[in-house]
């Protein structure tokens, strides 16, 4: 302490008649602090005596470096092992329903018991695909390897899909749930798929967070050059030490049973980057424990256009579609089998294969609209076999479809090169299924 009140401390320092200081700098040329050296009875220090002192100041800036960069490995090291240990607990949780319902099935039970037992299974998917969804996003969002789709967007479309995917969950929870949308479309410039994501996951919270039969509401206001999106729920609330950390990275705010029961502690993590990536910024409030939670959302508002897009999101046609002739090559033989026996149920005709070798020679004498094909075949992977499948003329009409649980960009582009006309990813949404089927056509309209 003597050091810091330096002139009025001076008889407790030792004499200063020589004086020789080197700073202390990280590899990268910041600044630790500093070694000094003081002598009492000779006065100046020698060139020798500064090289020494440099010497030192350097094995002791590496010392310090390392001693600090051990410490954030260790914590990272914790960090992870507690994370993996949520993980497989989290993932546990959708498989056990998942297998009673399944073991349920196999025995004789009523009609309306089936289409319950139907229900939370897929309830139970859903919420696993979304677990697995998020770890890949969070992998690819601290990569740097998310790439926003960017577009002109009116928040009133985003939101109607946010609270679409998100309503089972809140009406399971039997919560009272309204949302106000301005009269007049709010326009910003975003990844529709995203933001969705981003709404969703804060309203999934509100929903998750809040004991049954509780009140959620979301609005939309606009405020200078923003749009503001608010989510208030009545629920457990957040206490205000935690409210700064809801939104690192595998954080769940406490043991608190309600809080633990589901997810990973990567929702917000997500939710703040993605908005960041937007230019916007998500902020969290809570009176207190117990008091409820209000999460908002602001985004950089753009000027309105004059034919506006339409608000809505595109909707396809539901009108009837006629039988297609599809091919699924895929070696996972019962997901293929139950992707041949769901076409069947959709009334079209539907050809299983399990090898890329077995679909080439199938195409010989055999024209389908549609063929999905898993990448990860064992004999030929499904790149190089869509490439020869592509060189049949025959083939000019046929949707080839990509099938597989990658989503990186190398896969995208892979996928592009070699002359797919989409890309589906496993598990695969029964809606998306349907709009590829209702295309007749290669090129009839927007195969993605
Ligand atoms: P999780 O997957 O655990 O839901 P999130 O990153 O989405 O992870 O949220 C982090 C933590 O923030 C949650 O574990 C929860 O404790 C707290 N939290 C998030 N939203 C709310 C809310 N609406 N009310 C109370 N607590 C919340």
């Amino acid at each position: 302490p003597a050091w810091k009140g330096f002139g009025g401390e001076k008889h407790r320092h030792p004499p200063m008649n020589g004086w020789l200081a080197v700073p202390l700098v990280t590899h990268d040329g910041r600044n630790l602090g500093l070694i000094q050296l003081s002598d009492k009875l000779d006065g100046e220090y020698t060139a020798d005596d500064e090289a020494i002192l440099t010497q030192l100041a350097v094995i002791a800036s590496v010392g310090i470096e390392n001693a600090r960069l051990y410490e954030a490995l260790r914590e990272q090291d914790q960090r992870k092992d507690e994370f993996l240990a949520m993980l497989a607990h989290e993932l546990r949780n959708p498989l056990a329903p998942l297998r009673s319902g399944m073991d349920l099935l196999m025995r004789p039970i009523a009609q309306d018991n089936t289409t319950h037992i139907h229900n939370m299974m897929d309830r139970q998917l859903k919420h696993l695909a979304c677990l697995v969804d998020d770890l890949m996003d969070i992998s690819r969002v601290s990569r740097g390897k998310i790439e926003l789709h960017r577009e002109r967007v009116a928040v009133g479309s985003i939101v109607e899909a946010a609270v679409e995917s998100s309503q089972p969950l809140l009406t399971l929870k039997r919560h009272r749930f309204t949302y106000h949308l301005p009269e007049k479309p709010l326009w910003i410039e975003g990844d529709v798929v995203r933001l969705t994501q981003v709404l969703c996951n804060i309203l999934n919270n509100a929903a998750k967070y809040t004991p049954e039969g509780g009140e959620v509401s979301l609005s939309v206001q606009c405020k200078r050059d923003s749009v503001v999106i608010r989510v208030a729920d009545n629920g457990i609330g957040i206490s205000a030490t935690e409210l700064s950390r809801v939104f690192d990275l595998f954080t769940q705010v406490d043991q608190d049973p309600m809080r633990t029961q589901c997810g990973l502690g990567i929702g917000l993590a997500l939710v703040q980057k993605l908005v960041l990536m937007h230019g916007g910024q998500v902020m969290a409030e809570s009176p207190g424990l117990g008091e409820g939670s209000v999460f908002t959302v602001a985004l950089p508002l753009i000027a309105p256009i004059e034919s506006p897009i339409s608000e809505s999101p595109a909707v396809p046609a539901s009108e009837e579609v006629p039988p297609r002739q599809v091919l699924v090559v895929d070696d996972n033989k019962e997901a293929a089998d139950a992707l041949g026996m769901l076409l069947k149920s959709l009334g079209h005709e539907a050809k299983v294969l399990y090898l890329g070798q077995d679909a080439l020679n199938c195409i010989k004498d055999y024209t389908p609209d549609l063929i999905i094909l898993d990448i990860s075949l064992p004999d030929i992977s499904g790149y190089e076999v869509a490439q020869r499948l592509r060189q049949h003329t025959r083939l000019s009409h046929t949707i080839i479809a990509a099938f597989s649980g990658w989503s990186t960009s190398t896969h995208r582009n892979k996928v592009r090169e070699s002359g797919f006309d989409c890309d589906l990813t496993k598990p695969l949404d029964i809606a998306k299924l349907k709009q590829l089927l209702e295309i007749h056509h290669r090129g009839d309209n927007g195969a993605e």
